[in-house]
């Protein structure tokens, strides 16, 4: 990694920590709620560890080969990694062996099996629900509709620690009609933590649309082009 790319990296770390300070003034917001998840899919281990020099502690991973890259080549530092990425089932057992949130689990079998294969000597494995609240048919996620069953589930189960819920909502045009559709997915997550209180995690919020998700009570933004540039 060359000094300048590392310059750069920090540059962006404290551009978007100044950006959350502000958005969190604005709104009235208890910054200790929030935290900055970085998301490095695609951006090489020098790059995290230049992010992690800055004191950032979390990233997030989509595509399992090259996260196990990346994992095996930090394991000196103390990384908690989140998997984000959509999860085909034979994948599970090195998900379980190496993340310590997975963010992107959208059916019991994912459950039982992340359940099942987590290692004994490690905790519970972190989850997170990823709800696709408006149906989108090209979206990962769960239905609205079937969540409850899910969180049940995940709540039963004793390798799991079931944290809360991810959403990646469409893209809107306009700021009032993103804040709303964050809104929505923010007072479903509110109810159905009624019965779950465990529930810690509202993971949503990304580069372009983090403002109206930190608005409307997000309490994990997951950022990845804003800290480490675009992805090719
Ligand atoms: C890639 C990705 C992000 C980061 O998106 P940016 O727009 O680059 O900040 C966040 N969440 C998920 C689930 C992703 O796959």
């Amino acid at each position: 990694m060359s000094k300048n790319t590392t310059i750069t990296i920090t540059t962006h770390v404290n551009k978007i920590r100044q950006d959350i300070h502000d958005i969190c003034r604005k709104y009235h917001i208890n910054i200790n709620g929030l935290k900055l998840l970085a998301v490095s899919k695609t951006h090489p281990a020098s790059a995290i560890q230049a992010a992690f020099e800055q004191g950032i502690t979390e990233f997030g991973e989509s595509y399992l080969q090259e996260a196990l890259d990346k994992i095996h080549a930090l394991k000196q530092l103390p990384i908690e990694w989140h998997f984000i990425g959509p999860i085909q089932s034979n994948k599970t057992q090195q998900i379980a062996a190496n993340f310590n949130w997975v963010q992107s689990v959208d059916r019991e079998k994912l459950l039982l099996r992340l359940n099942q294969q987590r290692p004994t000597e490690l905790p519970p494995i972190n989850i997170c629900v990823q709800i696709n609240y408006f149906n989108e048919p090209q979206k990962k996620g769960t239905n609205k509709e079937d969540i409850p069953k899910l969180l049940e589930l995940a709540n039963q189960l004793p390798n799991i620690n079931l944290r809360g819920m991810m959403a990646i909502p469409p893209k809107a045009g306009e700021f009032e009609a993103q804040l709303s559709q964050f809104q929505q997915i923010a007072a479903f997550f509110k109810q159905c933590q009624k019965n779950f209180p465990q529930m810690d995690t509202l993971s949503m919020g990304m580069s372009g649309d983090l403002e109206a998700a930190i608005a409307a009570g997000s309490s994990m933004v997951r950022i990845g082009t804003a800290l480490f540039g675009a992805r090719k």
